[in-house]
């Protein structure tokens, strides 16, 4: 019986110098990036940053202008090199309809298996894997859309690739779907011990699932790291604009320390003395009734309820508006005086020069 965890994944990913136009239109520049094996990445970035045809590529389903792609130490792509996807071991789940209509959940599973006795132990094997045993016979349209993204996690799986891609595998889901398929995708990858590449533009999802996140913005990977290091210490304000909320404020920055509307605090990262721009997260912000001590004054515009917390947008003395995150319904009227204080060390980046 084959054991159900990912054979060959030993050596991992490595994509280099990876480029990429269609036409005239520049799509990837000299993406470089590794996943280490039995690991998951999530590629993050907005809609047409070019993830797709990324994903394309590695798959051999589209070409390259340059770049190196190599898979458990075999060169899929490169200067002279270029395996066809069939021979590439690389599973793709897509969004949706990856699964055989006319097939049933165990023909779909067993589809690339050779027959015989092993194949119908084997579909069950990969099927209690997924959290789905027993359902051989079902047909895909009986199942829901999360139970039929499993089956065919299932079948990717089952075909024993040194590595699969998921291209935004959720997003046909509705939300309280999607964090249940998405915790149970999670486990199975890696459980399986399998290498994965996951494509999304939802922050939250990259940074819940991946042991790495690519930041790709306009088809140039803008930083890589661990999630924390993503969300906690953006290479640039388009990632932090990108990877999480933030209010962006006008500052000086001296010496490691930035000052602003928000006062004198030091700056997380290093940044050149000169102007800069701030780029505050709304949960390092409090509220409180005015007359705080040491408070920040500000005027409440408005309030909107999320449920498990609230979002209250303030006029500075500055004219400069922040966003308050705050836990609970926090209905605070219109022009009410109120005091922020701000927790922490502040993000800020030099401020862009006119015309750029
Ligand atoms: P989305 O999340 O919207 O799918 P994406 O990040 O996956 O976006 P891609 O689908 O890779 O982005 O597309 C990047 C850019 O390349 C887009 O501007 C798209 O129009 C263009 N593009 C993609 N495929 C082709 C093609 N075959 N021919 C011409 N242009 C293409």
């Amino acid at each position: 019986l084959p054991h159900p965890v990912v054979a060959g994944a030993d050596g991992g990913l490595v994509v280099q110098g990876l480029s990429k136009s269609f036409g005239r239109q520049r799509v990837l520049t000299d993406v470089a990036l590794t996943v280490p094996p039995r690991s998951i990445t999530a590629v993050l970035g907005p809609s047409g940053c070019g993830k797709t045809t990324m994903l394309r590529i590695l798959a051999g389903f589209e070409t390259a202008d340059a770049g190196v792609v190599r898979l458990a130490g075999r060169e899929l792509l490169g200067p002279g090199a270029w395996v066809p996807p069939q021979q590439r071991r690389i599973g793709l789940l897509p969004q949706e309809g990856a699964l055989f209509p006319h097939l049933t959940v165990g023909g779909n599973v067993g589809f690339g298996l050779p027959a015989g006795r092993d194949r119908a132990a084997a579909v069950a094997r990969w099927l209690e894997l997924v959290g789905l045993p027993g359902t051989e016979s079902r047909r895909p349209e009986e199942l829901s859309g999360g139970m039929q993204q499993r089956v065919a996690l299932a079948r990717a799986l089952a075909a024993d690739p040194a590595l699969i891609l998921l291209d935004e595998p959720f997003s046909s889901l509705d939300a309280a779907l999607r964090a249940s398929v998405r915790e149970e995708i999670a486990w199975v990858l890696r459980d399986a011990g399998t290498t994965a590449v996951l494509v999304t533009h939802d922050q939250g999802e990259a940074l819940s699932l991946a042991d790495t996140v690519v930041l790709l913005l306009d088809g140039r990977v803008a930083q890589i790291g661990p999630p924390a290091q993503l969300y906690h210490r953006p290479a640039t304000l388009a990632a932090a604009a990108f990877v999480g909320e933030i209010v962006e404020l006008a500052g000086t920055a001296r010496a490691g320390r930035i000052d602003s509307a928000l006062g004198h605090r030091p700056a997380r990262l290093p940044v050149p003395d000169g102007p800069v721009v701030v780029a505050l997260r709304p949960e390092q912000v409090t509220l409180h009734d005015a007359a705080t001590e040491g408070g920040i004054r500000a005027q409440v515009i408005e309030h909107r309820y999320f449920g498990p917390d609230t979002v209250i947008r303030a006029r500075l003395a500055s004219g400069e508006v922040v966003a308050v995150r705050s836990p609970g319904y926090q209905p605070v009227a219109a022009g009410t005086a109120v005091e922020l204080a701000v927790r922490g060390d502040l993000l800020a980046y030099p401020a862009p020069r006119a015309g750029e």
